[in-house]
């Protein structure tokens, strides 16, 4: 049966278990050694090789999931980020990387970067034509962040693709807001998908792992740099994951349409001034992220108005907890003026517009009724 053809769900629940062999159980086996046979053996496996049974076998359900030929898992997704970074990017390339996105690979470009001699743009905004316009003769990557973290700006996956071939520039996209049940950039010709598995993948707010996909080629060239710089992850956290991701497409779904309930609602609730969503009619790029995602995924951002402080807004909060991750099944929020964007300067935030009014929520799979009142009960409290 070809992978292709396999459902969302029969991927998430069938695809890259390591078979049990010895007992016929119905789950994988956890294989927890940290050392193999090397003698007449076809693979060397050793865990920061990225071989062993369970992280081989985990790597075939997300390459599925994203229509890669290959792909690998990480201990983080910052592991993930760096190591491809570093497998495409030498001493005296450029990246040419957009300006609105999660603030670790930003401080991880601005920090590591100068160290390495690489050079880098932060695009002045999301469309094709800022990335082009940051183009330099050195260029050898682009790297988009759709949505994006913090305010789910939508960036044109295809024209960032056809903008990379037609210079002979590589692309890759951070694609853990949207997840592969929402968004599948490969299709779209984008050349390496990167995850923070911590996120949608593991899902329940208990794993930190990260993931790349791409073709077999691209996936060799980062597996000789990730077993230089050592971001294996764990098999314990790796049996954990693949577990995870058997109810990924149920999750995320229904994940999704919650989020799309809530942004409506909150659009229209009085002490709320601005909702980003894509899902939204008054949202931008509204009819591109239509027209490359599946759904508008469950992340969504939104403004207090004035007169509410936002973290005695998040005090009030009686169900939905202040968190510093996203994706999990419960609900989260958080101001990423304190956390996600703090290591920014105000300037720096100003400037992308993350306001002190901004609150990211990560909408779980709760009952809409519940989080809407838990909202409501917040904003009263403070008025
Ligand atoms: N990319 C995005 C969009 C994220 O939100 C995060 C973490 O919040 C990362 C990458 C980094 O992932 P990790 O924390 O797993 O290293």
């Amino acid at each position: 049966m070809s992978k292709k053809k396999l459902g969302l769900n029969t991927i998430c629940s069938h695809i890259g278990e390591v078979p049990d062999t010895q007992f016929k159980g119905a789950v994988s086996p956890m294989f927890l050694s940290s050392s193999y046979e090397f003698l007449d053996v076809d693979v060397k496996r050793y865990p920061r090789y990225f071989n062993t049974p369970n992280q081989d076998y985990l790597t075939k359900k997300i390459a599925a999931l994203e229509h890669s030929e290959a792909a690998m898992i990480f201990g983080s997704g910052m592991a993930a980020i760096s190591t491809m970074f570093l497998a495409f990017l030498k001493q005296g390339d450029h990246l040419v990387v957009q300006n609105t996105l999660y603030g670790g690979t930003v401080n991880f470009i601005k920090e590591e970067f100068p160290k390495y001699g690489i050079d880098f743009t932060f695009t002045n905004g999301y469309q094709a034509e800022d990335f082009e316009a940051a183009i330099k003769d050195n260029t050898k990557l682009i790297h988009i962040e759709t949505p994006s973290n913090p305010l789910l700006t939508v960036t044109d996956i295809k024209a960032i693709a056809a903008l990379g071939k037609s210079k002979g520039i590589f692309t890759s996209i951070d694609n853990t807001f949207a997840s592969p049940v929402n968004q599948k950039p490969l299709d779209l010709g984008i050349d390496m998908v990167m995850h923070s598995a911590t996120k949608y993948f593991g899902g329940h707010s208990d794993i930190c792992a990260g993931a790349v996909a791409s073709s077999s080629e691209h996936i060799e060239r980062i597996w000789n740099v990730g077993k230089n710089l050592g971001g294996s992850l764990s098999d314990m956290t790796v049996w954990m994951l693949e577990r995870s991701m058997k109810t990924l497409g149920l999750r995320v779904k229904a994940q999704t349409k919650n989020a799309m309930k809530l942004a409506k609602w909150l659009d229209k609730h009085p002490k709320i001034s601005k909702v980003y969503y894509p899902g939204l009619k008054s949202h931008p790029e509204h009819q591109l992220a239509k027209s490359q995602m599946k759904g508008f995924g469950a992340m969504l951002s939104f403004e207090l108005t004035e007169d509410l402080n936002s973290q005695e807004f998040q005090k009030q909060l009686k169900l939905i907890k202040s968190s510093m991750s996203l994706a999990g099944v419960e609900s989260t929020l958080l101001s990423p003026h304190l956390t996600s964007h703090a290591l920014l300067t105000q300037e720096e935030r100003d400037a992308i517009g993350i306001s002190d009014q901004l609150i990211r929520f990560s909408v779980g799979i709760e009952n809409t009724k519940d989080l809407k009142e838990d909202i409501h009960q917040a904003i009263t409290a403070l008025a």
